[in-house]
């Protein structure tokens, strides 16, 4: 049964259709007939089946990409219809705010309430922001000296061109909303995309792709290649053909993707893990830098890139303040996030929920405190809201991404002490600091290496505002100014006159 709780005829209809992926302007199965099955990761049922595709397939996307890149109705497009167009899709999505949050909840685990006012409400402002970028992509004049040639004149410039065909690889935690991150900035420089979605939740990308056909956009501009990562994934990334490789995903994988881009040349950003840091100074706002240290953890079931997974509070209020946190952990209700009364949905997979498990059974063998949850539980991958004390911090649980709800808090005593805590990681994506003193706030920030700091906030993120992360968290950067140059490459052009 697809679910008890009420859902659109049209989410109903979209999950039991037999799915295709889109390249160029056909929807096709995989070469081999293969297929992935997809689950409910609230009940961990099967909801049903989607291509899983070949090397073959990949290159087939790649090609499609490269024709439509090539194509004048793509390449000569008015930087004022790229932007319609991608105001358009964005109105579209806004129309299936509802449908899309319920076949992200349906496929991921989490709230449909908070997949339309988050994930679908952020990747439609996000679209619109880029949307304004394609009218605003300069490139810039310049008076040559050249110094062999003293007699002659000059004119020089330099283009800002779209880098080309694009190969996206996204994580599972926020599938349509790091699907448009990916897709912005491309189709507002008038780049080409062949997307791969995380095995698991491959259906918003589908859903997707439909409504870049409706939007008008020339067959071949967006191509989706579902399947798993080992296979398409490792093509797309290895596809000579791809100019520039886009990732969000782990740093293990993205390491490989890295290596493969560097063989072709191909550029690439990629979006890694963290572990980041919720630094609680003496004089915060305690009620505030609670609500925020568990919103900073518990959101998206921990699931998020930049989620606060450590919490460094100044030692008079660590026991009070892991209390609260504690207490926040323990009202949570979990269950189906189709139900709107629910805090927490499950984890992504078993296999997920059993890495987590592992990580706090670790935490108890080691003789850590758990101070609240500690527990999975089924039918579905749940896990509750979990905090760790008594931690030491070169142990795993300190060093390693876990990527679900579980919270390890250390108490600091002074300033010096919390800037080496912080930085003691090797990923580098956010971090926040809880404080009103303006002063310790200022002498804080460039001390903490991390691509993001939120002051008295955490993982708030905004379309003009450059993401990604420092050390293992990644390279390059998403949103902002600083997207449309990874999209883009320079090309100087001098002429004799
Ligand atoms: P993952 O690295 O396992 O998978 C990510 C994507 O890579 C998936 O589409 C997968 O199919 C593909 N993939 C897997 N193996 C591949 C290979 N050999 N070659 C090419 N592609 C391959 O990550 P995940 O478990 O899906 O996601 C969780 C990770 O993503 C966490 O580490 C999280 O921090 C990170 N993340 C980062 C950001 C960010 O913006 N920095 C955002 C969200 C998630």
């Amino acid at each position: 049964m697809l679910s008890e709780l009420p859902i659109l005829p049209q989410t109903r209809e979209f999950v039991a259709r037999r799915q295709r992926m889109l390249i160029g302007d056909q929807w096709l199965e995989s070469s081999s007939g293969e297929t992935l099955d997809i689950r409910n990761p609230a009940t961990g049922e099967i909801l049903g089946q989607v291509p899983a595709a070949t090397a073959e397939d990949v290159d087939r996307a790649v090609q499609a990409a490269r024709q439509a890149f090539e194509d004048s109705a793509w390449s000569r497009m008015r930087p004022r219809d790229r932007q319609n167009l991608l105001w358009r899709l964005a109105d579209l999505m806004e129309r299936d705010a509802r449908h899309l949050a319920e076949l992200e909840c349906l496929n991921n685990g989490k709230s449909a309430a908070v997949a339309q006012a988050m994930d679908v409400q952020l990747a439609v402002d996000f679209l619109r922001y880029m949307a304004g970028w394609a009218t605003k992509i300069e490139g810039l004049s310049v008076e040559p000296s050249l110094p062999l040639m003293p007699d002659d004149q000059f004119h020089a410039y330099v283009r800002r061109e779209p880098v080309g065909v694009v190969g996206a690889i996204v994580a599972w935690n926020f599938p349509l909303l790091l699907a448009c991150w990916k897709l912005g900035p491309a189709l507002a420089t008038g780049c080409t995309v062949v997307l791969k979605p995380a095995d698991e939740t491959p259906l918003t990308a589908l859903r997707l792709a439909e409504l870049v056909l409706e939007a008008g956009y020339p067959a071949g501009v967006f191509n989706v290649v579902t399947g798993t990562g080992v296979r398409a994934g490792a093509a797309l990334s290895a596809h000579p053909g791809v100019n520039k490789l886009t990732f969000t995903g782990s740093t293990e994988v993205g390491k490989l993707i890295g290596k493969a881009a560097m063989d072709n040349m191909t550029r690439v950003t990629l979006e890694l893990g963290g572990k980041s840091p919720t630094i609680v100074l003496a004089d915060a706002d305690l009620q505030q830098a609670a609500t925020g240290a568990a919103q900073a953890i518990f959101f998206n079931q921990g699931q998020v890139c930049c989620a606060g997974s450590r919490l460094y509070a100044h030692r008079k209020h660590f026991d009070n303040l892991v209390a609260d946190i504690a207490g926040i952990a323990n009202s949570m209700k979990l269950g189906n996030g189709l139900d709107p009364s629910v805090d927490m949905g499950p984890l992504i997979s078993a296999k997920q929920q059993s890495r987590v498990a592992g990580y706090i059974d670790l935490g108890r063998q080691l003789g850590s405190t758990i101070v609240c949850g500690g527990e999975a539980f089924g039918p579905g991958y749940f896990v509750r809201p979990t905090v760790i004390a008594d931690v030491d911090q070169k142990h795993r649980l300190v060093q390693e991404e876990i990527f679900g709800p579980v919270l390890v808090a250390m108490p600091f005593d002074d300033l010096d002490e919390v800037v080496r805590l912080a930085n003691d990681n090797p990923y580098g994506l956010g971090a926040s600091i809880w404080s009103n003193d303006l002063a310790a706030v200022h002498r804080l920030v460039p001390r903490i290496q991390s691509g993001s700091v939120w002051v008295n906030c955490h993982s708030a993120l905004d379309p003009a505002l450059p993401f990604g992360g420092y050390k293992m968290s990644g390279l390059g950067r998403e949103m902002g100014a600083a997207a449309i140059e990874h999209y883009t490459e320079l090309k100087s052009v001098l002429i004799r006159l």
